[in-house]
């Protein structure tokens, strides 16, 4: 019997401020009842008492405690939703003539009920609410119910909430729309002790129970605060079949609209750019397609009319009103009047746009909103318009943001004091929530460009929603990007899926349920394997949203302990599914584990090591990847970019040693370095071997990231200095100086001789036959560098170890795009 605490308290849910007293039963249980023993009835019904007892790891005394219970008296007190051993099974009432999506409620209740007890669950349906008899078992639903005296009480601004009622011995269900309805029996058969923790029969977790009660005073409202719930995975856009039944199984489904990039679909440049450039940006004194100018009287015409067009045509809330991807706002001097001086985006150094942007929004949408009061324009607070504008004093009613924040740090949710990136957010969360009583969220909910390591953002998602609720949001939406890869994610990938219902959840709570329903008997050390990997992630003070930071993530030590948590958990695990949790988690850490003796390797300049690490890295992902259902891992996303950042040094650097190749130098990890904002470093000679660099910051290069340091918003150049030692007699041959990467832009001086430049992002690069500028004993090296403009990342300057080596006559360097460019 899988034993975890019954129902959730995710769907204790106002749509507004106002409505926060939950109208579930458990306040109505009379004191007699639930001040003494707790009886089976308020242990079902009391959606926060049973993880208080879990949390105190009482996981075998309340599982003894509810089969004890059920066999007490006070179960009589209850509504009989089937009973094994008695009379009644479930019977399920619905017009013939009902939505399909109350049908489908009701199969999925007569299927799980059945699954719970192992007998049939009827479906009957019946023209007349006066034929459906009282008694237990007896469940109504959708218009029968509604005959039969139940109405909403509340509502939702989606309009897919539900109500359900213990009423004369019947169980009656109700929803603001058919899809509240499905949502309601969803819910029930949560409350009953059902999970479906991940896509598939994995994460199916149905309890086997001889009788099932409710309590005769439960009346529950469950209603979602978003308006749109939407669930981006991988390469594929759409979940698979699997996964979309997973999310519509945890209420989660619900798309009202779009806050894509949309400028080119207002104002059709095929239609009007030859003949009316002026409606389009003026980029560098050209007019250009990439956006338009906003101030142009005509394109509000026009960008209105097209908005309207939509509204009359499409049966959704949000339409897409921002500006396309990729910035080059018009540059105009009425446009430009628009942003404020020295008001700038601290990632690119860019001025911060989003008075112009949201100025825009909410000239259409007092045009739109005239005919459409219930539509609105959903923009995305992205790249230049992160930061809140400065001169409007609240926004459009109409005006829906919805905060995307890929220059923001992914590892620390808002307001994370460990981190200055995630303060900045919560700052913005807070000022968006003052000037718009709606408040979107674009989730990322992986590290963008990594090999899918494991990556937990619980704690993440705890500070987000501490910071939406502060807030007082009247209606939220979401978006959840993400890549399938479940050996990396599968913990937040759930918790995405409650806190889209309602963001006022008990994180802790629904982990809760999380881990003892997923994990069941290994709930113990699969609890402790990602609390302890949450917990390194929200607090390690490392901010780069790449590869190159999980290093400090991953230590030994975490890699020692989450092994040892799985072992433990295999050797509790004794159901099938059970162990198939617990090797997909081992099948995340192995990738972890192999990504660090890669890494490792790297810093040592170990190559051929690498070379062999990487082998079997790749071999692991092939033999992970064709399992599916949910998907282990997203193949393209964790290889290419593992290829992409890592992979081109280790086998550059593998090929330089091989077969004759020779390491003569490492260059020490710790360089000397020096910031040059005005650029003057070149003029006043910072190259030369002679310059006093005693007082110039020491700096690490592959163990850091300019994050780190807090340079992840600097602009400016960096020169670094070292140091190297070289034996007295050198090896016969071409002699190299190597770079295993850098971001973006290096110019390299040794011993005062300025031997050239490379441009380029994490790719190797190298100078042949230095011979001539090498001496025996130290030398000096000077790198200036500037990093660019990848601000999402977090980059810059050395990435990747450096080497002096004698080539081995053969190995070349990747070319072409793969390549760096050289400059002179
Ligand atoms: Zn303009
Ligand atoms: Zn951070």
């Amino acid at each position: 019997m899988a034993c975890f605490p019954p129902g959730s308290n995710t769907s204790t849910i106002s749509t507004n401020s106002l409505n926060t007293e939950a109208s579930d039963g458990h306040e109505k249980i009379p004191p007699s009842q639930s001040d003494t023993t707790p009886s089976i009835v308020t242990l079902l019904t009391q959606r926060t008492l049973p993880f208080l007892l879990f949390r105190m790891r009482r996981v075998l005394f309340l599982c003894g405690l509810i089969t004890a219970l059920a066999m007490s008296p006070f179960a009589a007190l209850a509504f009989t939703v089937f009973d094994s051993d008695g009379t009644p099974n479930a019977r399920i009432f619905l017009k013939p003539e009902e939505d399909p999506l109350v049908e489908e409620a009701a199969s999925e209740l007569a299927s799980f009920l059945q699954r719970m007890n192992g007998k049939v669950a009827q479906i009957q349906k019946t023209a007349s609410a006066k034929s459906v008899p009282s008694g237990s078992g007896v469940i109504a639903l959708g218009k029968l119910a509604d005959e039969l005296g139940l109405a909403m009480n509340r509502h939702s601004a989606a309009r897919d909430g539900f109500r359900y009622k213990v009423d004369h011995a019947r169980l009656l269900l109700v929803g603001e729309t058919p899809q509240g309805v499905l949502h309601g029996a969803y819910d029930l058969l949560e409350r009953l002790g059902c999970g479906w923790f991940a896509p598939g029969t994995i994460g199916e977790v149905v309890p086997s129970i001889r009788k099932a009660t409710l309590p005769d005073s439960l009346d529950y409202t469950g209603l979602s605060d978003s308006v749109n719930r939407r669930f981006w995975y991988g390469g594929k856009g759409n979940p698979d079949k699997s996964t979309q039944q997973w999310i519509t199984r945890n209420k989660a489904e619900f798309n009202q609209g779009s806050w894509n990039h949309s400028w080119h679909g207002l104002v059709s440049s095929k239609e009007h750019f030859a003949a009316h450039p002026e409606y389009f940006s003026l980029n560098r004194g050209k007019r250009t397609t990439k956006q338009l100018c906003t101030t142009n009287p005509e394109t509000v015409r026009i960008a209105s009319e097209s908005l309207l067009l939509r509204m009359q045509s499409e049966n959704q809330r949000v339409f897409a009103a921002g500006p396309n991807d990729g910035g080059n706002l018009c540059e105009c001097p009425t446009c430009a009047k628009l942003d404020s001086p020295g008001y700038f985006e601290p990632t690119s150094g860019q001025p911060s746009c989003a008075d112009r942007i949201f100025g825009f929004a909410g000239t259409l949408a007092s045009i739109t909103s005239k005919q459409f009061p219930e539509k609105d324009l959903g923009i995305l607070v992205y790249s230049e318009y992160s930061r809140p504008p400065v001169k409007l004093s609240n926004l459009h009613p109409n005006v829906f943001p919805m905060i995307a924040p890929i220059r923001r740090c992914r590892f620390h949710g808002p307001n994370n004091p460990a981190c200055e990136s995630s303060r900045l957010l919560g700052s913005e969360i807070a000022a968006w929530g003052a000037l718009s009583k709606k408040i979107g969220f674009y989730a990322y909910n992986y590290n963008l460009a990594d090999a899918l390591v494991p990556l937990s953002k619980i704690s993440y998602y705890k500070r987000l929603a501490d910071s939406l609720r502060q807030t007082n949001p009247v209606e939220l939406a979401w978006i959840f990007e993400s890549i399938d890869s479940w050996s990396a994610h599968a913990p937040h990938f759930y918790l995405c899926t409650k806190l889209a219902w309602s963001s006022t959840i008990d994180v802790d709570a629904e982990m809760e349920r999380y881990f003892t329903g997923f994990y069941a008997e290994s709930a113990v050390p699969m609890r402790r394997y990602w609390q302890r990997l949450d917990s390194a992630y929200d607090k390690t003070p490392v901010h780069v949203g790449s590869q190159y930071g999980l290093h400090q993530i991953w230590t030994p030590d975490l890699l020692a302990k989450s092994r040892a948590d799985i072992a433990e958990a295999r050797t509790l695990a004794k159901s099938d599914r059970v162990k198939q949790t617990i090797a997909l988690a081992d099948a995340g850490l192995r990738n972890a584990e192999l990504f660090m003796e890669i890494w490792n390797h790297i810093g040592a300049c170990e190559f051929a090591k690498a070379a062999q690490s990487q082998n079997a890295l790749k071999a692991h992902i092939d033999s992970i990847s064709a399992k599916t259902d949910p998907n282990w891992i997203h193949e393209r996303y964790a290889w290419g970019y593992y290829t992409r950042f890592v992979g081109l040094t280790v086998d550059a650097g593998a090929a330089a040693l091989a077969d004759g190749g020779q390491l003569i130098a490492q260059i020490p990890e710790t360089w000397r370095t020096l910031k040059d904002p005005e650029r003057v470093g070149t003029s006043q000679k910072w190259w030369t071997p002679e310059m006093d660099d005693s007082r110039w910051e020491p700096m690490q290069t592959f163990n850091q990231s300019w994050a780190d340091y807090g340079l992840a918003h600097y602009h400016g150049d960096l020169w670094y200095r070292s140091t190297f030692t070289l034996p007295t007699t050198l090896p016969e041959g071409d002699l190299r100086l190597w770079f295993g990467g850098f971001d973006y832009d290096i110019e390299v001086f040794l011993n005062g001789n300025r031997l050239g430049g490379w441009l380029g992002f994490a790719k190797p690069a190298e100078f042949a036959d230095i011979r001539k500028h090498l001496k025996p004993g130290a030398n000096q090296i000077t790198i200036r560098v500037s990093s660019g403009d990848l601000g999402e990342l977090g980059t810059g300057g050395l990435m990747m170890p450096s080497m002096i080596y004698r080539w081995n006559g053969k190995s070349v360097l990747p070319t072409g795009k793969k390549g760096v460019e050289y400059i002179q």
